[in-house]
């Protein structure tokens, strides 16, 4: 997801980043010669390594963190909250231990979770609160028609909203402006597939079966689904026997529109299921570097009946055709500065001087061409511009909570959670010919339109919904074309809303409960709220990043601090008492809520 890493995104625009190196401070650019300042960075990594192997952030953020009752300002460094190695191997570690926490929770629930509907509480308000700031950014850049700024913004504001979806806020704030609801003939085309439905009975929960001595057992389910074949593979690196036969345009296509596919199979399931079906799902690439998914399902639906919706889920695209190029090269549609219509677009054709579709024209025109061939009996004439289905190979496996095998699929699950798309497969790096399959996968992408903003709807004669000035085709830098991502843009995370009835910041929260009860400290003690962002009394705020201490040193802080915490934290465990009500023990502060990948596709 994330893509995925949005938290790190989220930061970098809200806070600004710490620096990446000890620069800094008047006092040491005199003290320091040129030489013993170049070597500085080395003992940055130094530090890096030893609050690894104390599980400390490495890119901690500096907030300021104001005392309302004293007066008092201290400085607060917050973890990252990166969930991937690669930018924060300790965070990604902690999210990684957080999401198997979670998916722990719910999978063999044995009542059903009932969600609060709690009134809006303070992160949530506050959260709303930056949103509109960052909207207002956007709506800026957007007028100054400065695409890229407005860009980064909109990518803030999905990391915003998804990490309002965590903090339990449903629905959207900001309703797709130009997506008036509207029934298509072409949507009517999305049929249901022709499977036995089942009323839904109100309970989230499988059924139970008794064994020969009395004992209630509560099965769930493990599966796996994957992408259809695009040509054979080779078994153990996933790169194709016959590049030149393989179906990468299918296969870019496919990556592109899995998430829409993953939602279908949700929807038939709960269809057929007769239960409100619940599920815990991580998406990672197999070796061919298609994605796949792996389900924990609560409860249990038939094998065969199973199998029978996956092989009847499908998910039709309906856009224009893009089978044929009407611009490419040097012969590229332009932007007309003098476009004050908004409607109408901006782009015109380069030789004749005409403005290009806009979008909505495009699916108008596509819509009325599908009403006439209903019309005239010929439906089967207009096609989708593409259809993703699944692959025939679907692993089904059916669990008994408690068991060594259900705790072995957890980690499973959450294998490569912390690693993006393009680097699941570690031991493949370096490999010349999946380096060469992945380069194949990244150009298939680079012309396909991965959404209706896409730029690359230019190359095919329609103007990207929300077109503006300098799109280029083959330049969308939206995540889907990206090698790290591979097509699939989507959450890596799919969890649904009552699987454990609560949110990942509720398990967060539930965790620090505990080890604050495990080390004797009362949660409304000053110690315990210090940390606390909830709390009315502090007010934080991001610095300027020149402003905090050298990175090292911060770093340096950190890990001491660690070495204290767990001390006392082992001993408490340990049952050698909790530590001296003086103690110098503070704990890390809540992260700001982490844009995470959970989702809700109900
Ligand atoms: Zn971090
Ligand atoms: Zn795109």
């Amino acid at each position: 997801m994330t893509v995925i890493d949005s938290q790190s995104r989220v930061n970098a625009t809200l806070t600004p980043e710490p620096l990446a190196a000890p620069v800094a401070s008047s006092a040491n650019l005199t003290r320091n010669s040129r030489a013993e300042r170049a070597r500085m960075p080395v003992a940055l990594h130094v530090a890096e390594d030893v609050a690894i192997q104390h599980g400390v952030c490495i890119r901690p953020i500096t907030q300021r963190v104001t005392d309302t009752y004293t007066g008092e300002v201290t400085l607060v460094d917050v973890p990252c909250g990166a969930t991937l190695d690669s930018k924060c191997p300790p965070c990604a570690q902690r999210a990684k231990r957080l999401r198997m926490h979670q998916c722990r929770a719910g999978w063999h629930a044995n009542t059903d979770p009932i969600p609060d509907a709690d009134p809006p509480n303070d992160p949530q308000r506050d959260l709303v609160q930056v949103r509109a700031d960052v909207t207002a950014v956007r709506d800026e850049f957007l007028d100054l028609g400065d695409v890229d700024s407005a860009e980064a913004a909109a990518e803030t504001l999905d990391a915003l909203d998804a990490e309002l979806v965590d903090l339990g806020v449903r629905g959207r704030l900001e309703p797709d402006r130009t997506g008036e609801r509207r029934t298509r003939s072409t949507k009517r085309r999305q049929d249901a597939p022709n499977l036995p439905k089942k009323t839904m009975a109100k309970t989230t929960l499988g059924q139970t079966f008794t064994g020969n001595g009395g004992t209630v057992y509560r099965p769930s389910m493990f599966v796996t689904v994957t992408l259809p074949s695009y040509g054979r593979v080779d078994r153990t690196t996933g790169v194709p026997v016959h590049p030149d036969r393989y179906d990468y345009q299918g296969a870019a296509r496919d990556a592109i529109h899995f998430s829409r596919l993953l939602d279908r199979l949700v929807q038939n399931l709960r269809r057929v299921a007769g239960y409100d079906v619940q599920y815990f799902a991580t998406i990672e690439p197999q070796r061919r570097l298609a994605p796949h998914a792996h389900f924990a399902i609560r409860g249990v639906i038939p094998r065969h009946l199973l199998r029978q919706v996956i092989a009847a889920t499908y998910h039709q695209v309906w856009w224009p055709a893009t089978d044929e190029p009407v611009y490419a090269g040097e012969h590229l549609p332009v932007w007309d500065e003098d476009a004050v219509d908004l409607d109408s677009g901006g782009y015109l054709d380069p030789v004749t001087g005409s403005y290009l579709p806009t979008w909505d024209e495009a699916l108008n025109d596509l819509d009325d061409l599908a009403q006439l061939y209903a019309d005239t009996g010929n439906r089967d004439e207009i096609r989708p511009q593409h259809v993703v289905r699944f692959g025939a190979q679907a692993d089904i496996k059916g669990l008994i909570s408690g068991t060594p095998d259900a705790d072995r699929r957890i980690g499973y699950l959450a294998k490569y959670l912390t690693k993006d798309i393009a680097h699941c497969h570690q031991d493949t790096d370096g490999d010349l010919t999946v380096a060469g399959h992945t380069d194949r996968l990244v150009e298939a992408l680079r012309y396909e339109p991965c959404s209706p903003t896409c730029t690359n709807w230019l190359r095919y004669g329609i103007q990207p919904k929300n077109a503006r000035a300098g799109m280029t085709p083959g330049a969308c830098k939206a995540k889907a074309h990206k090698r790290e991502h591979l097509g699939y843009g989507g959450r890596r995370v799919l969890v649904s809303r009552k699987w454990s009835g609560k949110t990942l910041a509720d398990h967060r929260h539930e965790r620090r409960a505990f080890v604050l009860a495990l080390l004797g400290i009362d949660p409304t003690t000053e110690s315990a709220t210090a940390g606390d962002k909830t709390s009315d009394r502090y007010v934080w705020e991001p610095i300027n990043p020149n402003e905090a201490p050298p990175l090292a040193t911060r770093l340096l802080h950190a890990i001491t601090k660690r070495q204290t915490w767990r001390a006392a934290y082992e001993s408490a465990r340990n049952g050698t008492g909790p530590p001296a009500a003086n103690s110098p023990l503070t704990l890390h502060p809540p992260k700001p809520a982490p844009a995470t990948e959970g989702h809700e596709t109900s």
